[in-house]
């Protein structure tokens, strides 16, 4: 008999396990893959896509079916939607369409791979609400970028020191660019921070410490007047904020989900499956462990197409193994970065090696041809 596995989410987690059961999967294995958007996003170079002609649209957005249209019909099905709720005693998932009817899904395994998203609204580091918002977006962001003199990036994690060492890199002897950072150090105080604020500082990005964002609001001249915690305000062209990630689980019972009020990500075991959810398995940033990284949710991926099929086949589980070694990596501009290897840190020409040079665009084909997974 058919066995249907069900996967929330296309992105990097995603499409990676529909991949890898589609790859060697016999004749009796449907899978279903859940996706907000038509179209893969390859969001780690959002950063530099803002920067006008820099990045075209196809490089770093793939068509879903393109990347599935490779296996027979008959196995797989795309279906453009959210979930909006699961029953995992049940085995159900509700999905609601564009057009907001709702179908329910049966599902004999089912993986949760819908990521997390950006906390401030119509950014596009991570995909929004479909394919077209997405792009929209970016193209908006893009025009923003060119016109104004004045920038402000808020946030000084990975993603502001890779926008303001963009921007920098671009526009740092002609526009005033400005870097919040909430605290007294960038990428929270990670040993590579010395680094990357020496880099930006070369690109003439003004660094502003202990500067957390209060509020921000659009003046009628379409400026934005961004407040400060100590009060002080600046007025700028452009205001982009890149703090925070909310984990997208909002369609999971309530009692799958840490208990972080901040941070409710879905809680899973040492084989990545469900606490308390026979047949649910979780991957990626909606698991955030031991933090939201790429590399990881691939390597998570992988454990979870392998549980997968154990379990469609009546074998038990395998430890999910995490990644060797630690690697974190800040591209800062087109020709250089900062980066480490566990503690060791890595010479900038490694990490534009590794990451800056192209932003691992050329990889994004890897999740259309199937030969990630
Ligand atoms: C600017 C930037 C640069 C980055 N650079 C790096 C890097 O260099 N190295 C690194 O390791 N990591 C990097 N990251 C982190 C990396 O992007 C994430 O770890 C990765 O995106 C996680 O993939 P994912 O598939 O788990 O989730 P996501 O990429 O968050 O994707 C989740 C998918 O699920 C969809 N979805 C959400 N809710 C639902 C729902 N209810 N129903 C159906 N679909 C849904 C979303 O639309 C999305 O398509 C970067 C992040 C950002 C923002």
């Amino acid at each position: 008999m058919t066995k249907t596995v069900v996967i929330l989410g296309g992105a990097y987690g995603g499409l990676h396990v529909a991949h890898a059961l589609l790859k060697r999967a016999n004749k009796d294995l449907k899978v279903i893959l859940v996706s907000k958007s038509t179209h893969f996003y390859w969001n780690l170079a959002s950063v530099r896509a803002i920067i006008p002609g820099q990045i075209k649209d196809e490089a770093i957005f793939k068509p879903l079916n393109g990347a599935l249209s490779r296996y027979p019909a008959e196995s797989w099905e795309l279906i453009i939607g959210t979930a909006t709720a699961a029953d995992f005693e049940g085995k159900t998932v509700e999905v609601t369409l564009a057009d907001k009817t709702t179908r329910t899904l049966s599902y004999d395994q089912l993986v949760l791979a819908t990521g997390a998203r950006s906390a401030a609204d119509n950014t596009p580091w991570k995909g929004l609400d479909s394919y077209d918002e997405t792009v929209k977006s970016l193209h908006e962001t893009a025009a923003r970028v060119k016109d104004a003199q004045h920038i402000v990036v808020a946030g000084a994690g990975s993603t502001g020191v890779e926008v303001a060492g963009e921007l920098g890199y671009e526009y740092g002897k002609t526009k005033k660019i400005i870097l919040l950072c909430s605290g007294e150090k960038i990428l929270g105080g990670d040993s590579v921070a010395a680094a990357a604020t020496s880099e930006l500082k070369k690109l003439n990005v003004v660094i502003k410490y202990g500067a957390r964002v209060a509020e921000a609001k659009t003046t009628p001249e379409g400026k934005t007047n961004v407040v400060l915690a100590d009060g002080e305000a600046i007025t700028t062209d452009l205001y982009l904020p890149t703090m925070g990630l909310v984990p997208n689980t909002e369609y999971i019972p309530d009692r799958h989900l840490s208990a972080n009020p901040n941070y409710r990500t879905v809680n899973v075991d040492e084989y990545l499956r469900v606490r308390d959810a026979p047949g649910v398995w979780a991957c990626g940033d909606v698991v955030s462990r031991p933090r939201a990284g790429f590399m990881i949710t691939q390597k998570q991926a992988a454990s979870v197409a392998k549980n997968v099929e154990a379990a469609l086949a009546g074998r038990e589980p395998l430890v999910a193994r995490g990644l060797p070694v630690d690697i974190y990596a800040c591209s800062v501009g087109r020709d250089r970065g900062a980066g480490r290897m566990n503690s060791i840190k890595l010479p900038s020409i490694m990490i534009w090696l590794a990451k800056g040079r192209n932003l691992g665009v050329p990889r994004a084909q890897g999740y259309v041809d199937g030969s990630v997974a």
